[in-house]
């Protein structure tokens, strides 16, 4: 569908110029004041215009957790977290609409989910995302989430000498679900692509990378994984490797220019060079270090090394939203706390381009998303600037980024094609959704954790406390 936008306001280096933007064939095709008119016309007036964010990590099924999970750190969260899983795939469809909606209407364009897959029906859980993500129409690149140990080889063994159980399904066999995934779902020019993406050092082997490596190397796929989220991690990379995990997927060969790591709390200065030269993408999840108490992420730093640096909600279990801007919020304001220097602090208008280029970089989509630039597909978003929240009239972006914006996307559109209308998502039904999700869950207050109770003792052991 070709369509204009008139007298709507973009963001310049320094400033804000009134235009008109015209999309043809799913790309933007010109900007500039006063067009003649083409296809749909869209009144911008009093509307800001942006490029579409990226929620650059999450896991969608943990909505089925939220504003429930204990308060503890990410190890024992974990534990929790994996004792109640969903384990329906309707389940899965339907908190991937959720995640999709709550990322539309906080101004994101794309999500990347880390999707927690349902034993034994791998394939599925993944096709059942796609869908949903597909009927929705945002962006999707869904990284399954696969590992090779089990769940207690992520605690750090300390001076006791601990074994685990196997995983329950060979590393060579992960490998081969991934690659079928990849031949069935992978079609980045119908808005769904897949990547590799081991959870982390912490439960996946050598051998889990080297294949992840190779399988992103054959089909052109970006890769993913947590990194260093916890203390507790950045112990066990000592135990495991005798380096830092960042040394350790750098002598492997996982770190490149399409990979994207979640969290990067625990970083050495070493490190941090070794992101910047290999031109990995951190993702910083804000809200869920937080939550979990993992630690602040040094940002400001991976920025002064020349490190791209972009934005996720990470799952809505510790979080306990989707909403990108807040997360874009509290990601920039808190490293004020940090730094001293408050010419490094992340401005405003930094923070929305960390938040659409940034993420687009981490995904190798530089030239095809992330700003608002001729040839570059229309993944758009429409700000109404006459909402409460966004008044009285200041900084436009200032007020997005610093203030509370409640309800203000107006319209959204990917790869030209309009998903939110006058601030509602047409593509599904969400007076449905709603209904689903609350008819598939019931108030719940306490809950007892068999996993948590077999690793809380040696956890406090293990981390001195
Ligand atoms: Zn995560």
């Amino acid at each position: 569908m070709n369509f204009i936008i008139k007298n709507v306001l973009i963001v310049t280096d320094d400033d804000y110029a009134t235009v008109d933007v015209q999309v043809v064939e799913g790309k933007i095709a010109a900007i500039a004041p006063d067009l003649d008119v083409s296809g749909t016309v869209f009144n911008g007036s009093n509307k800001l215009l942006l490029p579409g964010f990226v929620n650059a990590h999450t896991h969608s099924s943990e909505m089925w957790q939220r504003g429930i999970m204990s308060i503890f750190p990410l190890e024992l969260w974990l534990a929790e977290l994996y004792d109640f899983a969903p384990l329906d795939p309707e389940q899965v469809y339907l908190s991937a609409l959720g995640t999709a909606t709550e990322t539309l209407l906080s101004g994101g364009t794309s999500v990347v989910d880390h999707l927690v897959l349902i034993p034994g029906q791998e394939l599925e859980t993944i096709a059942t995302a796609t869908r949903a993500y597909q009927e929705v129409g945002i962006r999707a690149f869904i990284a399954p989430l696969i590992q090779d140990q089990s769940l207690a080889a992520g605690i750090p063994s300390g001076e006791s000498a601990q074994t685990h159980e196997p995983y329950f399904r060979s590393t060579a066999a992960t490998l081969e679900i991934i690659e079928e995934a990849v031949r069935q779902f992978h079609r980045p020019d119908e808005g769904v692509s897949m990547l590799v993406a081991p959870t982390g050092i912490q439960l996946c082997t050598d051998a889990l990378f080297e294949g992840c490596i190779e399988l992103s190397d054959r089909y052109h796929l970006c890769r993913h994984s947590h990194l260093l989220e916890t203390r507790a991690q950045e112990k066990l990379a000592q135990e495991k490797y005798g380096c830092t995990a960042v040394e350790h997927l750098k002598r492997i060969g996982y770190l490149s220019d399409r990979t994207s790591l979640a969290h990067c709390v625990w970083l050495s200065d070493a490190d941090v060079a070794i992101l910047a030269q290999t031109e990995s993408t951190v993702v910083h999840n804000p809200l869920s270090n937080l939550r979990l108490g993992s630690g602040i992420a040094p940002i400001l730093k991976y920025r002064q090394a020349g490190v791209n640096v972009t934005f996720g909600c990470d799952g809505a279990s510790s979080n306990d939203s989707q909403d990108l801007l807040e997360a874009i919020k509290i990601g920039s304001i808190l490293h004020n706390v940090t730094d001293l220097d408050y010419q490094h602090w992340i401005t405003p208008r930094q923070a929305v381009e960390m938040a659409s280029l940034g993420g687009a970089k981490g995904l190798n989509m530089a030239d095809k998303i992330g700003s608002l630039t001729v040839g570059k597909q229309a993944d758009l978003v429409l700000y109404d600037l006459t909402n409460l929240s966004l008044l009285p009239r200041t900084d436009p972006i200032g007020l997005l980024v610093l203030g509370r914006p409640t309800n203000v996307v107006d319209s959204a559109w990917v790869n030209g094609k309009q998903i939110i209308t006058d601030g509602k998502v047409t593509t599904i039904n969400v007076d449905n959704l709603r209904q689903e999700l609350f008819n598939c869950s019931q108030w719940q207050t306490k809950r007892k954790s068999p996993t948590v109770a077999q690793l809380e003792l040696h956890y406090r052991t293990v981390m001195g406390l």
